[in-house]
């Protein structure tokens, strides 16, 4: 009798004394992994132009029909991106959207990265219709880059990585393929 008693009094005092996970949301923020698929951020160029060239290859990949883009042309009075085009208008639907990350694989410029901002409910259903000015990096922000959802800070960093072999090679071939490429321009 009493020694389930005693029993279920050490678990009792067990977990008294073991450290506490609860995080007091939202004056704590729980830190996600790098790789967290939340919202979508819109990468600039060192310089603060806008990454994006209004190809809409993301658009096209996207499976719910979740990002609409107008393109509109760059001239040397009002230049936007480094390209001939750029996003007039870049939407996402978040109410569409289900964080899969093909838009990001699909992008040929590494513009689209995912972050870890999943503070995203609304109170009216048209503000789940985010707008390029909600999306677009502030200018200064240090460009994150995306190659098969794995981010890292600047392609040049030679920290590294948790990934299996094969998609370690593959990296690394991919980072002196681009390397090349901009070398020759
Ligand atoms: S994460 Fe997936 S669903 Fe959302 S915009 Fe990108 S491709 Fe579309
Ligand atoms: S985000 Fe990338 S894929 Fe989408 S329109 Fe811009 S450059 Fe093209």
């Amino acid at each position: 009798m009493v020694l389930p008693l005693l029993k279920g009094l050490s678990v009792t005092l067990r977990h008294f004394f073991k450290k506490r996970i609860t995080v007091q949301y939202p004056e704590e923020r729980r830190q996600l992994p790098p790789r967290a698929r939340w919202l979508h951020q819109l990468q600039r160029h060192e310089d603060g132009l806008e990454r994006c060239i209004a190809c809409m290859l993301c658009a096209a990949a996207c499976p719910t029909g979740a990002i609409y883009i107008v393109g509109a042309e760059n001239t040397d009075r009002h230049r936007v991106s480094h390209g001939e085009r750029h996003a007039r208008v870049w939407d996402l639907d978040l109410g569409r959207c289900m964080f899969c990350g093909i838009c990001v694989e699909a992008c040929p410029d590494e513009v689209i990265v995912m972050t870890d901002r999943y503070e995203l409910a609304v109170d009216k259903r048209e503000k789940l219709v985010l707008h390029k000015d909600q999306l677009v990096a502030p200018k200064g922000t240090p460009p994150r880059w995306a190659w098969m959802g794995y981010y890292r800070r600047e392609p040049a960093d030679k920290s590294p990585l948790q990934l299996p072999l094969f998609k370690h090679l593959a990296y690394e071939k991919y980072l002196k393929t681009r390397g090349r490429e901009e070398k020759h321009g």
